[in-house]
């Protein structure tokens, strides 16, 4: 019987096990499919982690917490969680491997990842001009021209959020009319450097041997296309959140979540089941960023062991 099982491996996962392990508890179990990191390993510059002044990669980042966690006695077990259920106070998790563990609590910690457009240089040119965090790597291009495609909350509110840093954004959409709420669309029309392309597919980003250097574009009602100039192309077109684990054999979910799929939680990290937590890019209104998910990580460490008293 666990005290504390942490499903996910990443900047919350792991942190949570650095403070609950710390903070007393015995038997803390991280259940990570690979190895220990998160998606921030698979980034080649980080420059906005607190106190890391030099930009280093996310696998250079991430290289020591695991160590960190491991020294007050978190124990890591690569499987991969397939779900958690809860019957009377006890948490039952089903793995990969057939097992079933028991534990007194279960943070979810599993991440998102966003989901790929599906456009023609998407792949070879990620991480070297093709991005899905403009927080991330906006600051890349300040005073240049960059692309954004999509046309949901996400897409508008990056868009302004790049507005900020780069001198034009272009925003494709391949409808005529954004899906983002109108407050946020009202916002983005009164800033003169988002150009809005409208009813236009992505087609092919072009890049070279420094990055990307522009989108080919396609009117839908011409069929004319087009190539937007640019250093950047930030795609936001959705995001899956990984949240099967909790997926009852009827289909409900464990514990609430928004359409999206999102976690619900309060301040505590708390779900609407008593003792269970989650924490990163899972839940809701997430800015899905390391020091952010390592803070979730962090209260849910510390709520974990105050449930348990
Ligand atoms: C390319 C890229 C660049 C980025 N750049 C920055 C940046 O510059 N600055 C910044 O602050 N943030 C950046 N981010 C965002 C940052 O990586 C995330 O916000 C952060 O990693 C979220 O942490 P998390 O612990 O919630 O989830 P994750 O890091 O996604 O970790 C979740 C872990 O859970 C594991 N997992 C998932 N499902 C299961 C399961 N069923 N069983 C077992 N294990 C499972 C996964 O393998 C993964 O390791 C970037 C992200 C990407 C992809």
């Amino acid at each position: 019987m666990l005290d504390f099982a942490i499903i996910g491996g990443g900047p919350a996962g792991l942190t949570a096990g650095l403070y609950s392990t710390r903070g007393g508890l015995q038997n803390v179990t991280m259940f990570e499919k690979g190895l220990p990191g998160g998606q921030i390993t698979q980034s080649s510059e980080i420059e906005n982690y607190p106190g890391q002044i030099e930009i280093v990669t996310g696998m250079e980042l991430m290289d020591k917490w695991p160590e960190q966690c491991q020294r007050f006695g978190l124990k890591h077990d690569m499987n991969e969680v397939k779900q958690v259920t809860k019957n009377g106070d006890i948490f039952s998790i089903k793995l990969g491997n057939g097992d079933i563990v028991e534990s007194k609590t279960v943070l979810m910690a599993t991440g998102s990842v966003p989901k790929a457009a599906n456009i023609k240089g998407e792949g070879e040119f990620f991480g070297r001009g093709v991005s899905t965090c403009a927080t991330c790597d906006g600051f890349f291009y300040k005073n240049k021209d960059v692309i954004v495609i999509g046309g949901g909350d996400t897409a508008v509110e990056e868009a302004i959020f790049l507005a900020n840093i780069c001198k034009t954004v272009y925003i494709v959409h391949r409808r005529d009319a954004f899906r983002a709420s109108p407050h946020e669309v009202a916002k983005m029309d009164k800033l003169d450097n988002i150009v809005q392309i409208m009813n236009h597919t992505s087609e092919e980003i072009i890049g070279d041997n420094s990055g990307v250097i522009g989108l080919r574009v396609k009117d839908k009602n011409t069929g004319e296309e087009r190539t937007l100039d640019g250093l950047a192309t930030f795609i936001f077109v959705g995001r899956d959140v990984l949240n099967e684990p909790l997926k009852q054999d009827d289909g409900s979910f464990l514990c609430e979540t928004n359409e999206a799929g999102e976690v619900i939680v309060d301040l505590s990290m708390r779900t609407s089941v008593p003792g269970l937590f989650a924490a990163g890019d899972i839940r809701i209104e997430a800015p899905k960023q390391v020091v952010c998910a390592a803070g979730d990580g962090s209260i849910a460490g510390i709520q974990a062991i105050s449930y348990l008293q």
